[in-house]
């Protein structure tokens, strides 16, 4: 086993800046906010253009990627740290530690600057580059371990448990465990934020939404209450080759083939978030349609929408655009669906828009993408 014992922690800023404006002093609420906190969430809607032509329905995608960390993430972050402060978790100077594939650690390291804490992230090698710099860039500790699976104990979300115990006995500031999979303060962000925004800003008319799953805080979240809204909305999964959600739907089995080259998503087991609102609608949960998106066909959406309509999403933003044109098909035309877009595609440059490395994982790639054909007319 790694040792958490190994892990340096720097030392507790001494002093806690509280800089929210006096409420007298504020200026008014015309796109007006109120620091980091105040700045997650509220994200617009964004038609996707060749989606919707596609398929003769309305696509948009949820534009996530304009929290100020980045990502979707950034809600789920700001709610479990909420959740802690409220439960008298942590103390000015705290620690959080958090296994994470980069976002959630991303969002959380960000939330502690504002806030007043340190955080420790335990991150699988695997990910990419990019996003290990923003978050040593954003002053976490990054803990980086071998990429197993999760019945390993060396698997990311173990270790930073037992890191979290380790550094909660030493640190006289005490320490926090995210643990994002399982702590339900995630999908509550979802639930309180999220789906009420997409309900709103749809004006009530939204047939479908789907996503991905990695701790499945999004789709619980947002299914739960658009179908307390309207028990017609279909909440639909999206999932990448190699993860099991697929087949839990579908045959109640935890099984996965293949290999997906997206981040952030991709599930093996039922987590905590999932538990009761992501279970499929049979079993009393909020899931009544799902498909499997593979790189080959998503991909080439991402290339796209770059190309054409200006946006440069990550792997994970492929796999939900490629679900919500599957749900749309099986809805049929003259439908609203809506999905996730989850992050940047500047935080995977150096993997999805980097040819040599597409080429080395045998997946398809547009000719503009390659440097040896670019446009110097
Ligand atoms: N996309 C990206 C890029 C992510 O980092 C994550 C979170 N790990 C997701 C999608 C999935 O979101 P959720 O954890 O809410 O299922």
């Amino acid at each position: 086993l790694f040792s958490p014992t190994r892990v340096r922690v720097q030392a507790a800023p001494t002093r806690v800046v509280r800089m929210e404006a006096k409420a007298s002093a504020r200026i008014g609420d015309l796109g007006v906010r109120q620091g980091f906190v105040d700045s997650v969430g509220n994200t617009p809607l964004i038609r996707l253009h060749a989606a919707s032509q596609a398929t003769g329905c309305e696509i948009y995608g949820k534009a996530e990627f304009l929290n100020p960390g980045g990502s979707v993430k950034d809600r789920a972050a700001l709610y479990i740290v909420k959740d802690a402060e409220e439960k008298g978790l942590l103390k000015p100077g705290g620690v959080i530690v958090e296994g994470t594939a980069g976002n959630t650690g991303i969002g959380l390291a960000l939330v502690a600057n504002a806030r007043g804490y340190k955080t420790v992230i335990v991150i699988p090698k695997t990910q990419s580059q990019e996003k290990k710099d923003m978050l040593r860039l954003a002053g976490a500790t990054l803990v980086e371990v071998p990429a197993v699976p999760y019945k390993n104990p060396n698997n990311y979300v173990k270790y930073s448990g037992r890191l979290a115990e380790e550094i909660a006995r030493t640190n006289p500031n005490g320490a926090i465990w995210g643990n994002q999979f399982d702590n339900v303060a995630n999908r509550q962000a979802h639930y309180e934020t999220t789906g009420p925004e997409i309900w709103n800003q749809t004006e009530g008319k939204v047939d479908g939404f789907i996503c991905a799953i990695g701790t499945g805080g999004t789709v619980a979240g947002v299914g739960k209450y658009l179908k307390e809204k309207n028990p017609n909305i279909k909440i639909g999964v999206a999932d990448p080759m190699g993860a099991c959600m697929y087949n839990f739907y579908e045959k109640e089995v935890l099984e996965s083939s293949g290999t997906s080259i997206s981040e952030g998503i991709g599930q093996g087991r039922v987590t905590g978030n999932l538990e009761g609102w992501g279970l499929p609608e049979r079993d009393g949960g909020c899931i009544d349609f799902w498909c499997q998106v593979t790189d080959e066909e998503a991909l080439p959406l991402i290339y796209d929408l770059l190309k054409q309509e200006g946006f440069c999403m990550g792997g994970s933003t492929a796999i939900n655009i490629g679900g919500a044109i599957k749900l749309a098909k099986q809805l049929g035309p003259g439908h609203t669906i809506v999905t996730i877009l989850c992050d940047l595609g500047t935080r995977y440059q150096s993997k999805i828009f980097n040819v040599d490395f597409l080429k080395s994982k045998g997946l398809p790639f547009p000719e503009w993408l390659d440097p040896a054909n670019q446009d110097t007319s």
